[in-house]
């Protein structure tokens, strides 16, 4: 059977739940390799942690910040195809470095230091720190996954129940089902019985709460690109959104840290004064400069702090795969993890 051949009305052999950036290389890993499969995801779109929302008439990325590319792996060719077609554009190697001691958590999930950044400037608000080059999408990185979606025929709006004892999904039989999702989600869809369970890491992972921040004109200097926030209790991260879009806007968005997402996980509208508060701060701002609007979002389970060396786990008709597995969590981790998934499976048929 060829790609070509498989339609949504074909049974589909996989079912891989999860149309984030990892269940999205699944699927068409497995498309590729002529596996007739079914993609759900509970959301009104595609994308999961790569999501944004449109927010006083354009798109504002609302998780992750940015993307990396591993020199030679299976996603670069993915992302120079979305260069050359103009969804992505190399953003920046360079971010500011603000806040106090070179210790705490980072976009990245570790320290500026530790995800290979290198300081080339330590005098006071003008540090910066170069590291990898970082991607950014015109249209917002969920445009991403609506692009891997488009072949794909994502049922969306569906929610899974989970796998029974029995191994159906559903009531349906499938040879495969691929949970691409944080593994607290994935654990609480495994059949009690299941020994992948006890694979799982559901402990390492770290709410954040990310605010939009949209000013009456840019208040920072137009360098900055993004920072990372050292020795903060409120914030980890922030970025230039109107220079990571290309449109110029004034628009922050701040990432928490996970112990002050934990206070506001309940009310993260109620995070947003505190976090305005300390961009500002940071950032210097003008007190002349007002904010017109705000946003906050809750992601539960935003990275995993914890990652497995393995690049998946596939045991008894079950896969996992995800920002968890091969590598620091990232959009390039979990693309390799929801890639090899997809290929090792297509291989035990
Ligand atoms: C605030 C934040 C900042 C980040 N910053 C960066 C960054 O700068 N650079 C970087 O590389 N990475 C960053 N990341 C991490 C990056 O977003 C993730 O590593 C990546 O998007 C994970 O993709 P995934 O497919 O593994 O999981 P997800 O994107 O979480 O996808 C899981 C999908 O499963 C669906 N789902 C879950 N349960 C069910 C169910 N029961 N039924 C149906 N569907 C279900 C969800 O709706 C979701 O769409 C950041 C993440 C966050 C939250």
């Amino acid at each position: 059977m060829t790609s070509s051949d498989i339609s949504p009305s074909t049974p589909a052999e996989v079912l891989v739940v999860g149309a984030g950036i990892s269940g999205l290389a699944c699927a068409r890993a497995l498309r590729q390799e002529g596996v007739a499969v079914r993609v759900i995801d509970r959301g009104r779109r595609p994308g999961g942690r790569m999501s944004g929302r449109t927010l006083h008439d354009r798109v504002v990325d609302l998780g992750a910040s940015y993307f990396t590319v591993p020199d030679g792996s299976g996603f670069a060719a993915v992302v120079a195809d979305w260069e050359h077609r103009g969804l992505v554009h190399p953003w920046t190697d360079t971010f500011a470095v603000l806040g106090t001691a070179a210790t705490g958590e980072t976009a990245e999930g570790g320290t500026s230091t530790e995800t290979g950044d290198t300081p080339t400037s330590t005098a006071g608000t003008a540090r910066r720190t170069t590291g990898p080059l970082r991607y950014a999408a015109a249209r917002g990185l969920r445009s991403l996954a609506v692009d891997l979606a488009a072949e794909l025929h994502v049922e969306r709006e569906t929610e899974f129940g989970g796998i029974a004892a029995d191994g159906t999904a559903d009531g349906i039989r499938y040879g495969t089902v691929v949970l691409a999702m944080p593994e607290p989600q994935a654990a609480r869809l495994l059949p009690p019985s299941s020994a992948l369970a006890a694979q799982l890491d559901t402990h390492s992972w770290g709410p954040v709460i990310a605010v939009a921040l949209g000013f009456a004109e840019c208040g920072w200097p137009a360098e900055l690109h993004g920072a990372f926030v050292h020795g903060s209790p409120i914030l980890t991260f922030l970025a230039d959104d109107g220079d990571r879009r290309g449109d110029g806007a004034p628009v922050i968005v701040a990432h928490s840290t996970a112990g002050f997402a934990r206070a506001h996980l309940e009310q993260p509208d109620g995070a947003v004064r505190a976090v305005e508060a300390e961009v500002r701060a940071l950032l210097g701002i003008d007190p002349g400069i007002r904010t017109d609007w705000s946003h906050a979002h809750r992601w539960t389970f935003a990275r995993a702090t914890t990652t497995h060396p393995e690049p998946f786990a596939l045991q008894d008709g079950v896969g996992i795969c995800g920002d968890a597995w091969g590598g620091r969590s990232s959009v390039a981790t979990a693309w390799a993890s929801g890639d090899a998934l997809g290929r090792a499976i297509a291989r035990r048929r």
